[in-house]
């Protein structure tokens, strides 16, 4: 028998109500991937992790970065009988104080076993004596409690304190897969998050032009997929060599549409990768009016060489909001790191802000830029964190 055990809450996947088995088998399948150690099951609207008493940190971490989860806690299992689960409460009511929850709480009863012979209230009151006679210094405090003891009676009754909050959202993978170009700064990574955290699978793709570009850019980008992999663990960096492109760019189009051809050449490359790996769109670290490149216009243009959709889920954000969510999934301090990426380091002068699209059309067409592409695409390099 297992050491530990962890009660799983999960929320929107119980409302998709025909697709409820496949949802549930993702996420059951997401956890139970990253602890091969663990049994994970399911009974009766919550998942159970159990596991070794030296796998509980690990596990608890990879709950928390699971998608899918509104909550999860330990917990602490008891025969349904009430002897025993008094015992149990008094118990953790103990552990909390220890640990300086604090002394006002209250006891919260769900009985989903209809069969069990008190109500929910009688059970609260019960326990709630025993705690007070065992612990001593706490009081009731239904309305403002320092910490809520939870027990519920399910096939066997099931105890446990504060709760952490899951990230939400739903399963990776659910929702197909996608192309993330990934550079190394502070928004794409935020962007992969964002549609991970809606059950998009992510393949990143990186488009490096050395020896314009380092390999520290080059590590970057991996440090941010290895990061990302700690929410998408099947996540692959795909690195694209685009040196012979922007080279064609400089030799062949007017400067201040360098930044706007080398995006749009991008996305075309990105797209056929996505079509090459049987991948549904792409995704972008995009944000309205952040900078030139990202303007109505702009946009429009960049985003016209492919067929398939391109999600930017940074639209509509702000930079600040950006980094409070770059800073809770961990990738802030990575993307902050110096580094050089290409769009900075050829970026015009005078950039265009609402570019011309016959223009750029001309200048997109006299690149030949699909065969250079095409050789940019057989060379990839495709890493596996
Ligand atoms: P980021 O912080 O993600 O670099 P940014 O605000 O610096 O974004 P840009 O550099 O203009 O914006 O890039 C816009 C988007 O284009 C990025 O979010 C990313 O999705 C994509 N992109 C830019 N450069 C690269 C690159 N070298 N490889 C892959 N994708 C890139
Ligand atoms: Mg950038």
């Amino acid at each position: 028998m297992s050491d530990r055990l962890f009660l799983v809450k999960y929320g929107e996947v119980s409302l998709k109500k025909g697709n409820r088995p496949t949802f549930m088998r993702a996420l059951r399948l997401a956890i139970r991937r990253r602890l091969p150690g663990s049994s994970v099951y399911e009974s009766w609207h919550r998942i159970y992790v159990e596991c070794r008493d030296r796998d509980a940190p690990a596990a608890a971490e990879v709950l928390r970065q699971t998608f899918g989860l509104v909550s999860y806690g330990e917990a602490v299992r008891a025969p349904k009988e009430m002897p025993a689960i008094s015992d149990a409460a008094a118990g953790l009511a103990a552990s909390f104080v220890a640990a300086g929850l604090g002394t006002r709480f209250k006891v919260e009863v769900r009985r989903a076993d209809k069969r069990f012979p008190l109500t929910s209230y009688q059970i609260a009151c019960e326990l709630g004596d025993r705690i007070l006679r065992d612990v001593p210094g706490l009081k009731v405090d239904v309305h403002q409690p320092e910490w809520v003891l939870a027990v519920e009676i399910r096939e066997e009754a099931y105890l446990y304190g504060p709760e952490s909050p899951g990230p939400g959202g739903l399963p990776v993978g659910c929702s197909g897969r996608g192309v993330l170009l990934l550079s190394g700064g502070i928004d794409s990574p935020v962007a992969g998050w964002m549609m991970a955290k809606r059950g998009l699978g992510l393949e990143a793709a990186y488009f490096h032009t050395p020896p314009f570009t380092s390999g520290e850019a080059r590590e970057k980008v991996i440090a941010l997929t290895r990061i990302l992999a700690g929410w998408d663990p099947r996540i692959l960096l795909h690195v694209v060599p685009l040196t012979a492109f922007v080279a064609r760019i400089r030799e062949r189009a007017p400067e201040e549409e360098t930044t706007l051809l080398m995006r749009a050449g991008m996305m075309r490359a990105a797209g056929i990768l996505a079509h090459r790996r049987d991948a549904g769109c792409l995704v972008t670290g995009e944000s309205l009016g952040q900078v030139a490149s990202q303007t109505v216009e702009s946009i429009g243009f960049t985003g016209s060489r492919i067929d398939l959709p391109v999600f930017r889920p940074l639209c509509g954000m702000d930079k600040e909001e950006i980094i409070g969510l770059a800073r809770r999934i961990g990738t802030f301090e990575t993307s902050t790191l110096p580094y050089d990426d290409c769009c900075v380091l050829f970026s015009p002068v005078h950039p265009l802000i609402r570019p011309d699209r016959a223009h750029m059309e001309a200048s997109w067409n006299g690149l030949d830029a699909d065969t250079l592409l095409a050789e940019a695409l057989e060379r990839v390099e495709t890493i596996r964190l």
